[in-house]
């Protein structure tokens, strides 16, 4: 029977894989051995709507490791937790035009640029509920969670490639501890900063995070209120002007829409009041951000004239 209707979404979104799918320049992050073995080829894009309704089309299954895109979603935490003057105390809300792991911190105040970067996303995670690590592990593992609306496991192999490997990230830790900006020893920062980054999610995670975002804090599938409006708009904020590092500039012109990447290969997007959008390719540009994740967000922005500062 010819009763089957065709999800005119799925449809284009399958149309926007298709025609990324052949971009297959850039490298998988190598710095963290353990990135350097994942498979390079899979290609997923999701999005879900403000009313919970998901779309998706190619590797939406297929998990990887969080990485950099959990940085806004601690950010929302702790601002949901302390308010946003006490954080602004511990960092600052500048694009640094710096790459993620810089050494970045405001000469006068000592605090990192941004929390988008590591400097200040490590003084994020220092902020967090308990004196332990685990403890505050805890705190940003349930956060999470509810962003994403689902249990969610730390890929261990991740985890511990990273905290053997993570010197400079205890070095950024080092500066913020000098400065007087972490929030706790060095060791709890960034065990727990390390664990956070190692959360494994799919597309569809990133795309129902960014909805949640996209909703003013209320994750549109679970229903549940994951942080306050306030919180949500000054997410926002920080990934429009911080969330693509140093090509957050070009990102605002070229495809004007809140985002996040990782090195892991995802990024996570939203149209505030509309939807999230969560897209998965592993292969990294220069400036660490997924080469196709990039290409089908500048597509669909394009195709569907979701720039933010387009005239309506
Ligand atoms: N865990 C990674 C790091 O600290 C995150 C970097 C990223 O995704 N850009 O180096």
């Amino acid at each position: 029977t010819a009763t089957e209707v065709r999800d005119p979404v799925r449809s284009a979104l399958e149309s926007v894989l298709d025609e990324v799918r052949s971009k297959t320049s850039g490298e998988v992050a190598s710095y963290i051995p353990e990135l350097a073995r994942v498979d390079p080829d899979p290609l997923g894009v999701a999005l879900v709507s403000v009313h919970g309704v998901v779309h998706e089309a190619g590797d939406t299954d297929t998990h990887f490791t969080i990485q950099s895109v959990s940085k806004p979603f601690v950010f929302a935490l702790a601002v949901d937790a302390l308010g946003l003057e006490q954080v602004l105390t511990h960092v600052g809300i500048e694009p640094s035009g710096e790459p993620f792991n810089a050494i970045s911190l405001e000469p006068a105040t000592g605090r990192p640029l941004n929390p988008m970067i590591n400097a200040g996303a490590i003084v994020m995670s220092s902020l967090m509920a308990g004196d332990t690590a685990d403890e505050k592990f805890a705190a940003i593992h349930a956060g999470i969670e509810r962003f994403a609306g689902r249990d969610l496991v730390v890929d261990e192999a991740v985890f511990s490639s990273e905290a053997q490997t993570g010197n400079r990230n205890r070095a950024l830790a080092y500066l913020t501890l000098a400065a007087g900006t972490l929030g706790s020893p060095v060791d709890v920062a960034t065990t727990a900063y390390f664990r956070q980054c190692s959360i494994s999610v799919t597309a569809r995670d990133l795309a129902t995070m960014a909805a949640t975002l996209a909703t003013g804090g209320v994750n549109p599938i679970t229903r549940e209120r994951v942080i306050s409006e306030d919180a949500a708009r000054w997410t926002s904020s920080v990934m429009t002007s911080c969330g693509m590092y140093d090509e957050s500039g070009d990102w605002l012109m070229r495809v004007g829409l809140p985002a996040k990447s990782g090195v892991g290969g995802g990024i996570a997007a939203e149209l505030p009041g509309q939807f999230g959008i969560g897209t998965f390719s592993p292969r990294l540009d220069a400036k660490g951000n997924s080469v196709r994740g990039v290409a089908m967000l500048e597509a669909m922005s394009a195709r569907f004239e979701l720039h933010q500062m387009q005239h309506r």
